[in-house]
């Protein structure tokens, strides 16, 4: 392997002497599996906008959201077993904006974290605007998905296998990745390789069942 460009936003690795199953499954599961944060429920406290809940929700799922994988975890996987979660799997985000007067343009950068390292990757994303005397006041919590959920949750805009050579010899590809910015490029390879080998690992250990 060598990684023949890298940056926070994109990254291009050299894969020599893989199979093509193998990359592949590698260029899949930077887009369906790889986790990353975004918003996925809301309780709306008040709203004279003219939005409605429901797409204000969407809205807010689409904020692409700065993610710190070592910090927590699915909440399938949480030991909390609390369906609203814990500190562990989940991160609340409040949203308190009002148009005192003129149009107000609310953006990302309104919402306040509960978490520094949960926040929205830019303060400039719009969400609503607001008219004179118009108020939204809402709690969002944010959990680690899968983009196989929800495309929210797709840390990857772009994960392309190529053959190294014109000649595909089935052995030498290239893969490129781009980041939406929750996590770096380089990260959401690492990570994805993690996964391929706990599934690999898994599949092991179950055939190896087979003999006993
Ligand atoms: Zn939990």
């Amino acid at each position: 392997m060598e990684v023949l460009e890298k940056s926070e936003e994109r990254v291009k690795v050299h894969l020599k002497g893989v199979s093509r199953a193998y990359a592949n499954a590698i260029r899949r599961i930077v887009l369906s599996e790889v986790p990353c944060m975004a918003i996925d429920e809301i309780v709306i406290l008040e709203n004279s906008s003219i939005m409605y809940d429901e797409l204000l929700a969407h809205r807010l799922g689409l904020v692409p959201l700065k993610t710190d994988l070592s910090r927590y975890v699915l909440p399938e996987d949480c030991d909390c077993e609390n369906p609203l979660g814990c500190p562990k799997c989940r991160v609340l985000l409040v949203l308190d904006a009002e148009s005192k007067e003129g149009v107000k343009d609310v953006v990302s950068g309104d919402l306040r974290s509960e978490d520094e390292s949960t926040i929205p990757i830019s303060p400039d994303i719009s969400i609503v605007k607001l008219a004179a005397g118009q108020k939204i006041k809402l709690e969002a919590y944010a959990r680690l998905g899968k983009g196989k959920e929800h495309a929210k949750w797709q840390p990857a805009s772009v994960s392309v296998l190529k053959p190294t050579s014109e000649e595909d010899t089935g052995d030498d590809y290239t893969l490129e990745i781009e980041s939406v910015g929750s996590l770096s490029a380089s990260e959401i390879f690492v990570k994805a390789v993690e996964i391929l080998n706990e599934k690999l690992q898994k599949f092991n250990e179950k055939s190896r069942s087979l003999k006993k």
